[in-house]
């Protein structure tokens, strides 16, 4: 992370000092144990999901985390100046919320509190006006309308429409593909037609969709900002499902925030986990899976010790990283190191904590009630800003997502301030270089005060973060990339990480993936650890040998 060189701002806290999460709900034991039903590496939330579904059904467990403090992509830390709390990765919890995997953890028992900004979301343009997304209906209809008569209805049908499928589609999004069970209650709920609809909207562009559903840009500006927290274009297939399902979730359950920061929701998970007897160690960076008889047998750490693993080894780290550097090709299957050098990233990310010393100076009166602000771009800013990046180009015009993190939760900054970050994706390709991280700092500034002139008078203290800070922050980060690995409907699903089975099995036996890199990917949800605990639990269940030869067998024939 890069302060701000600016004299006139207040420095940062040093790094020692950063971290607010109590010591106590970060347990570093040292009296670690050697062996253990599951070892589970990476303590981010698919690890931590992944390591409470394996102590509640019993097992011991070992949860090992390179970094000096769990929570992966879900931290929080004072880096700009004293009493303003910074999400330093993720900060809104629209899929947590809505998780079934995470609402079944009863967090709140171990410390978790979601707080909501007064509006979900609103896209700030620059003549004033804003889309704004509230959780009451008739409030998002009547910001809709505003823009084109008969958009507030077109909304009113889409939240409509949502509640229909809500509860089987999410079912089916969280479990390990091919969702049978979810998908047949979404057939019987939707009818043939219906389904056939909800296919189509798997793959149509977030622009078309826009077009189809609202005559006015605010719906369209609302559906395409969402799209854009994936890396998938405006006019790429399946952009419109991203748009739709995030706006939809805003709508139902807004985007709720952790009391506290961020860290609090990664300390709930800790707390929870070590209550059922796991052990969590951190500053414990693992280096290699020990393969042993053809099966993984456990790990090694960068210290050189093992810890043995008698029933399964859960990795919540990218894909690429598992099989190249942890496990190696030479224990898999040839065709599996060819489909790796096919899988792609998402795109890096440059981030911006600021502590400002008052409210935003919003033009528009709606984005001052918003957590998440969309800005910098306009409808057709979306597709050039996508284009930008597709050739690598460095956007003029960044599209930025910013948050209000004290408008949403008034414990992160003192009384009449504002904690604020805002990050944007940046092409892969050029070198970024601090100048040029600079640059692009400056960038997104300029994007807020196009829409809220006199930010940069409110500043008190920044802190950037460029693409190789955020991965030397968290290595599943790789280059900045956010998400495990594009959301693209190419690496989706039975593609995801590469073309195989889209199931947390890996072709080496006992061993799972569990990060943003399997099926569903990237977001907090918890889908893709539970889905790896529950493929573990199955394996070692009753019909354990079986599933273990089907497993085999399918990997044989996917990979031959
Ligand atoms: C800037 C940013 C903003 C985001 N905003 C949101 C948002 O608002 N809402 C949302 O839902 N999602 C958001 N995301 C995405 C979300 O945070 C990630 O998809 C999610 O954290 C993935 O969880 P994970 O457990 O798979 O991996 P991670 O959270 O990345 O955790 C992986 C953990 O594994 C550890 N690890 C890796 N390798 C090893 C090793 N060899 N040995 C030991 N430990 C290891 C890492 O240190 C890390 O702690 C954002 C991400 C970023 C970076």
């Amino acid at each position: 992370m890069t302060s701000t060189t600016d004299p006139n701002l207040r420095p940062a806290a040093p790094p020692s000092s950063r971290h607010v999460a109590p010591r106590a709900e970060n347990v570093t034991a040292r009296s670690a144990r050697d062996s253990a039903d599951a070892v589970v590496v990476g303590a981010g939330p698919n690890g931590l999901v992944a390591a409470n579904a394996l102590v509640d059904a019993g097992w011991d467990v070992v949860l090992l985390e390179a970094n000096d403090v769990a929570g992966g992509a879900v931290r929080s830390a004072e880096v700009t100046v004293d009493g303003y709390l910074s999400d330093l990765f993720s900060a809104f919890y629209p899929l947590a919320a809505a998780s079934p995997v995470i609402k079944g953890l009863d967090l709140d028992a171990h410390g978790l509190t979601w707080v909501r900004a007064p509006a979900v979301l609103s896209h700030a343009l620059t003549d004033g006006r804003s889309a704004t997304l509230w959780t009451d209906v008739d409030r998002t209809a009547a910001s809709l309308e505003s823009f084109a008569p008969g958009d507030g209805d077109a909304w009113r049908d889409l939240a409509a429409h949502w509640q229909q499928v809500r509860d089987p589609l999410l079912d089916a999004l969280f479990t390990p593909f091919p969702p049978v069970a979810a998908a047949t209650r979404l057939l019987r709920r939707l009818g043939a037609a219906g389904t056939l609809d909800l296919a189509r909207l798997g793959v149509l562009p977030v622009r078309r969709l826009g077009e189809e559903r609202f005559a006015g840009d605010g719906g369209r500006l609302l559906l395409t900002g969402n799209a854009m927290h994936s890396d998938v274009a405006p006019d790429g297939a399946g952009s419109g499902i991203f748009g739709w399902l995030l706006a939809m979730l805003g709508q139902d359950v807004g985007f709720p925030v952790p009391r506290g920061g961020a860290q609090r929701l990664a300390d709930s998970l800790v707390r929870r986990f070590q209550a059922g007897g796991g052990l969590l160690r951190t500053s414990a960076p693992v280096e290699g899976i020990v393969v042993a008889g053809g099966r993984a047998a456990g790990v090694r750490l960068a210290d050189g010790s093992e810890v043995r693993a008698r029933r399964a080894v859960l990795a919540d780290v990218s894909a690429p990283v598992l099989y190249r550097d942890l496990v190696g090709l030479q224990h898999l299957p040839d065709r599996l190191g060819r489909d790796l050098d096919r899988f792609q990233w998402d795109n890096p990310t440059v981030k911006v904590n600021w502590a400002l010393d008052r409210p935003v100076p919003w033009r528009s009166e709606d984005a001052r009630s918003a957590g998440t602000v969309h800005l910098g771009v306009d409808l057709d800013g979306f597709v050039d800003f996508a284009a930008d990046l597709s050739v690598r180009r460095v956007p003029r015009q960044p599209f930025v997502l910013f948050g209000q993190m004290t408008t949403a939760d008034p414990t992160r900054s003192p009384a009449g301030t504002e904690s604020a970050w805002a990050y944007t994706h940046v092409p892969e390709g050029p070198q970024w270089t601090s100048e040029r991280v600079a640059e692009h700092a400056a960038r997104v500034e300029a994007a807020v005060e196009a829409v809220a002139p006199g930010f940069g008078a409110t500043v008190i203290g920044r802190d950037v973060q460029s693409p190789a800070d955020l991965e030397d922050a968290d290595a599943n980060l790789v280059g900045g990339a956010i998400n495990g690995g594009t959301a693209s409907v190419h690496q989706q699903l039975f593609l995801r990480p590469t073309p195989g089975t889209g199931r947390p099995e890996t072709p080496l036996d006992g061993l799972f993936l569990a990060s943003a890199s399997a099926h569903p990917g990237g977001g907090v949800h918890g889908a893709c650890g539970w889905n790896a605990a529950q493929a573990a639990l199955s394996a070692n269940g009753r019909l354990g040998q079986a599933r273990r030869a089907f497993a085999r067998t399918t990997w044989e024939r996917v990979l031959r």
